[in-house]
């Protein structure tokens, strides 16, 4: 696929839009990733989550931070009219859009990418799921997708957008929470345990770090979804 474009969403991070060949059409699921792989290395593939939602078609957009060979090549040098090589998507980290339904989902630094997805779906169906994020950031200016997250919550009653920072240096001014994601700040946002559904997505050691939450407030397994990146 042609790179269309390349937005910088922080300074370590960058959103790559793929257009699809003509003729290409594929069904996929809002949640699941694609697998990219250089022309001139085709032994080196790397599986990324898809920002964009099943509703955008045409192009395929994912997210990727600076880190480790791919991450690395694809954020510094990756420019449009270049072409990547895709695999189909793939994966069953999917939104449970189902009537009276809260997903609380957990994310920090670029694992908040698609949950960007479903909160587009739901909120262009006119859904009436329930859609929390907990984002845990380093700093303000680590947020990603900030802009298009407050025009979804104006947008769509159900969907909530919380952050809090890690790693504020001392005077910071930000105004909202601070420290790291905790049992009690999820518990705050659960209206009735039964229709909650737990998402949480990134690397490793966040996601366990999240389940072990989940155990904490004694949630059972199958309320849980998670997406590890290694
Ligand atoms: C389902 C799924 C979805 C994903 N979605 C996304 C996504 O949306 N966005 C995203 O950014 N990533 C995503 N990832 C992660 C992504 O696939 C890659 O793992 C990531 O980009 C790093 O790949 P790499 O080949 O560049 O890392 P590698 O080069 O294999 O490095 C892996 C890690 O080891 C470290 N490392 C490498 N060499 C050394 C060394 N010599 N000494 C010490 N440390 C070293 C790197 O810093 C890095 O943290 C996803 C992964 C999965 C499984």
């Amino acid at each position: 696929m042609i790179v269309g474009a390349v937005a910088v969403e922080a300074s370590d991070t960058k959103t790559i839009r793929l257009n699809w060949p003509a003729g290409y059409d594929v069904n996929f699921k809002t949640g699941q990733f694609i697998t990219c792989y250089w022309p001139d290395e085709p032994g080196y593939k790397r599986a990324y989550s898809l920002s964009s939602c099943a509703l955008d078609r045409g192009f395929y957009e994912f997210t990727v931070r600076r880190d480790g060979k791919m991450g690395t090549r694809l954020v510094d040098w990756i420019k449009p009219d270049q072409r990547l090589m895709v695999l189909p998507p793939a994966g069953k980290f999917l939104p449970v859009y189902e009537a009276n339904t809260h997903l609380i989902c957990t994310a920090g630094g670029s694992g908040v990418t698609p949950f960007r997805a479903f909160v587009r779906e739901a909120t262009r169906r006119g859904l009436e799921t329930r859609i929390t994020i907990l984002y845990s950031v380093r700093t303000a200016k680590d947020v990603i997708f900030n802009e298009e997250f407050r025009r979804l919550e104006r947008d769509n009653p159900h969907f909530k957008f919380h952050v809090t920072c890690t790693r504020l240096a001392e005077g910071d001014p930000w105004p909202g929470r601070r420290g790291r994601i905790d049992a009690a700040w999820i518990k705050q946002q659960m209206v009735d345990a039964a229709g909650t559904y737990f998402y949480a997505c990134g690397p490793n050691s966040l996601v366990e770090f999240a389940e072990g939450l989940l155990f904490e407030l004694g949630l059972e397994k199958s309320r849980m979804k998670t997406e590890k990146w290694g």
